[in-house]
């Protein structure tokens, strides 16, 4: 029976992650999709903290709740907690520092070790308004990306290059699984 002729939304709530070294620019790209701001100078606020942000997906809610790490990667790895409950994941790495591109196969041992294998996954080169002091080519992220079955997005959170694409590409992967998985 319908209810005073209110339409029922179907909701969703997933939960992203986004990992990757100290500075890649990992709460900025969180601050420029949920909030659109960005900030020069990072702070070094220690403690997980979440933005939810919805999109509309087929006629439905779609929110996610997206997780930064907020700066507990500088000093020991990230803790299980961080990644329980992950249906998607952003690894992030800065197109102008290499060490941080080397550390990419780590983060993803680790995501791997926490959370199941087929949740969606996204490699995202940041910076890429830095390309005059670039260090990984857009090749190297795109074969990487590849050969681990990531999607590949080169981003800035600086000037906005795909961050709302990179992580709405994410989220509706998230959706696409667990449809998949409930029709
Ligand atoms: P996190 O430690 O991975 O969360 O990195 P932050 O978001 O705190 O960013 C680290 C530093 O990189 C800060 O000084 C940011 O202003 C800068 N930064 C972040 N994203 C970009 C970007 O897309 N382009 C440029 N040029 N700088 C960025």
């Amino acid at each position: 029976m319908e209810e005073d002729g209110e339409e029922e939304v179907e909701e969703y709530l997933f939960k992203v992650v986004i990992i990757g070294d100290s500075a890649v620019g990992k709460s900025n790209l969180l601050s420029r999709y949920a909030r659109n701001e960005f900030n020069l100078h990072s702070k070094a606020t220690i403690g997980v903290e979440f933005q939810t942000q919805s999109m509309d997906i087929d006629g439905k809610d779609v929110k996610a709740q997206i997780w930064d790490t907020a700066g507990q990667e500088r000093f020991r790895a990230v803790t299980s907690a961080y990644y329980r409950g992950a249906f998607g994941a952003l690894l992030v790495y800065d197109i102008s520092r290499r060490s941080t591109f080397h550390s990419v196969s780590r983060w993803l041992q680790e995501l791997n070790t926490h959370s199941d294998t087929t949740i969606a996954k996204m490699l995202v080169g940041n910076k890429c308004d830095l390309a005059n002091i670039r260090e990984v080519s857009v090749e190297e992220g795109k074969a990487l990306a590849e050969a681990e079955g990531l999607f590949f997005m080169e981003t800035s959170a600086l000037d906005s290059t795909n961050v709302k694409t990179a992580f709405e590409i994410v989220i509706k992967e998230i959706y696409n699984n667990v449809s998949r998985k409930i029709l």
